[in-house]
């Protein structure tokens, strides 16, 4: 019989804030990006008391604006970073174990150009080590190609430049929806976890924090709560929480902005995912996802507004150059690009390094308060930064035998035996459903075996799209019509023709569910417009029409 997914539904807000309002939590955790729902998830294991704090979305920050990738960061072993690097490849395998309808192995192409990051020695000396760092199993392990071979796989390189290259192997995630199963886990297991609520200030006892007040974004409450810790796992934020408990307390990160943009793919057939070199010696992807190939990323300090980041004309040209450079696209524009995301690296500063010469390590550190914020990393190690930060909540609160129990927890709650058994189930699909395989292929990687709670019952589009919307509503704490477009299905970047055609269809039906009033329903169709405004480069596109 299948297992029914836990209700997660923000129509039972009042009910689930009555409580907390009741509970002495051991852990508060602030930021529900991937860092604070492994956290969640970890105590919540462990049988602590947790609560859990988003000021927008699960997800929203940085956590579902990276590369989607799952991976050990080969450019690193270039830094002699063996410990990331070791500790981000055995991650790769747990991730993919414990959620492998979400995290799937990705062949990722390296070819080797004339001055180029990696020479063919190098390059296989390094995923030499790398292979055997992260534990690769040996049928998958680096492959060494001939020119031919590498034009054969990917015939859009460009012939003059490539010299041989190398096939080896990545897993490729949806970042914003690993973070969310993650939430859902933690919930699963009786961590309390709210969207829509934003930390606004502490309550102490004898200088030390003791609980949090909170602005209730849904309700429009103001909230205050108990806690005996609390972590800050707020990403690029953690500077504003720290602000909030010290105010004269020091910056310990260097922000740097990271964009991609998206193109359909038939302006961009690109076959394969390949890891390439830039112009400027910097290494970019560039990975195709059913209908479309995104690409990126730059690496560029920032210091503008945290809560509106675009990407810039700038960086839209950057990444441009760095594909035609290297892939035969001569007629490929900024017309071309269908939509873009931007996310900012919460890194920790280290003195005279520049933005991709800093390492991705993640740290904890303590304030006098008792405040303990984790900055850094990546979402790959998430399960491990989680693992560390809990030890030492256990310490903190005395308790003794606190085993981390993560590795080997399957985070679905309706999981795959295997890979081997979800290949066979979306095989089983694409014959007794008719949808187009890029479709059929997001919903089974995305919900997994709940993706037949979604395909029951839906008879045309229409149909499946409120099915879907039902299934976020009812159980992923769908609230703003963004937190569907944008976090939920992804479409606000691999699919933004579909979130403009159905953005109305998908305010007004949220609008019932929650009965919300005209304002309401004023401001979030607004909103929506704004954001798929900025994703596609609206306004960039505009000037560059109006440029004489
Ligand atoms: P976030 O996801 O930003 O979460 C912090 C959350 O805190 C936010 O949602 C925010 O709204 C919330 N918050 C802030 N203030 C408050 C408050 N006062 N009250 C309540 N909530 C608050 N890593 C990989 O492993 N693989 C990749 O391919 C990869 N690619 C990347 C590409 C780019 C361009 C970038 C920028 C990063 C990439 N990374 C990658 C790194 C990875 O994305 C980040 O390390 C990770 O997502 C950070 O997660 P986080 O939870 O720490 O921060």
């Amino acid at each position: 019989m299948q297992s029914r997914p836990l209700r997660f539904s923000n129509k039972d807000r009042k009910a689930s804030l009555e409580e907390a309002r009741k509970t002495t939590y051991d852990l508060t955790i602030i930021g529900g990006g991937i860092t604070g729902a492994g956290i969640a998830l970890d105590a919540s294991l462990r049988g602590l008391k947790v609560l859990l704090i988003e000021k927008n979305d699960f997800a929203s920050g940085t956590s579902s604006k990276s590369t989607k990738l799952i991976h050990g960061g080969l450019r690193y072993l270039k830094q002699l970073e063996f410990g990331l690097v070791r500790e981000s490849g055995l991650e790769r395998a747990i991730a993919h174990d414990n959620i492998c309808h979400l995290v799937h192995p990705e062949n990722m192409l390296l070819p080797i150009v004339d001055q180029g990051t990696f020479n063919l020695f190098t390059a296989s000396l390094a995923i030499t080590v790398y292979d055997r760092l992260a534990k690769v199993q040996s049928d998958q392990r680096r492959k060494n190609l001939s020119k031919q071979e590498m034009l054969n796989l990917e015939p859009l390189l460009k012939e003059r430049m490539i010299k041989s290259g190398i096939l080896y192997s990545e897993y490729r995630t949806d970042d914003a929806r690993l973070t969310l199963e993650v939430i859902k886990a933690a919930q699963r297991n009786g961590a309390q976890c709210f969207n829509h609520m934003e930390l606004t200030d502490f309550v102490y006892t004898k200088n030390k924090i003791k609980g949090i007040k909170c602005q209730d974004d849904i309700t429009k409450e103001k909230i205050e709560l108990k806690t005996k810790l609390v972590v800050s796992a707020a990403g690029p934020w953690v500077d504003s929480v720290n602000t909030i408990d010290d105010k004269n307390s020091e910056s310990n990160l260097h922000l740097t902005k990271g964009v991609h943009i998206v193109f359909d793919k038939e302006n961009f057939p690109l076959n394969n995912s390949v890891y390439f070199d830039a112009f400027d010696g910097r290494l970019l992807f560039a990975i195709p996802r059913n209908n479309v190939v995104y690409a990126g990323t730059t690496d560029t300090t920032y210091s503008d507004d945290l809560d509106d980041i675009r990407c810039t004309s700038k960086d839209v040209d950057y990444v441009l150059k760095a594909v035609k450079n290297y892939f035969d696209l001569p007629n490929l524009g900024i017309k071309d690009v269908k939509s873009t995301w931007a996310g900012i690296r919460p890194l920790i500063k280290q003195k005279g390094k520049g933005p991709t010469e800093i390492s991705r390590k993640d740290e904890i550190f303590i304030s006098e308060s008792g405040l303990i914020t984790i900055a850094g990393g990546k979402l790959t190690g998430f399960r491990k930064m989680a693992e560390r930060v809990v030890d030492l909540v256990g310490s903190k609160l005395k308790k003794k035998k606190m085993t981390c129990l993560t590795e080997n927890y399957s985070i679905h709650h309706n999981p795959f035996k295997n890979y081997t058994e979800f290949v066979e189930y979306k095989k089983l699909k694409s014959t007794t459903v008719d949808l187009p395989d890029s479709i059929l292929d997001r919903l089974v990687s995305n919900y997994g075996k709940d993706a037949d709670l979604i395909l029951d019952n839906s008879a045309n589009e229409q149909e499946l799209l409120i099915n879907e919307l039902n299934y976020c509503l009812d159980h992923e704490l769908v609230y703003h019509p963004l937190d569907f477009i944008d976090r939920r299905t992804g479409w606000l970047y691999f699919d933004i023709d579909r979130a403009r055609e159905f953005a109305e269809l998908i305010i007004l039906h949220i609008a019932e569910y929650y009965s919300l009033d005209q304002n309401m329903i004023n401001t979030m169709t607004q909103e929506v417009k704004d954001q798929i405004d900025i994703h596609s480069l609206q306004q960039l596109k505009l000037a560059d029409v109006n440029t004489p």
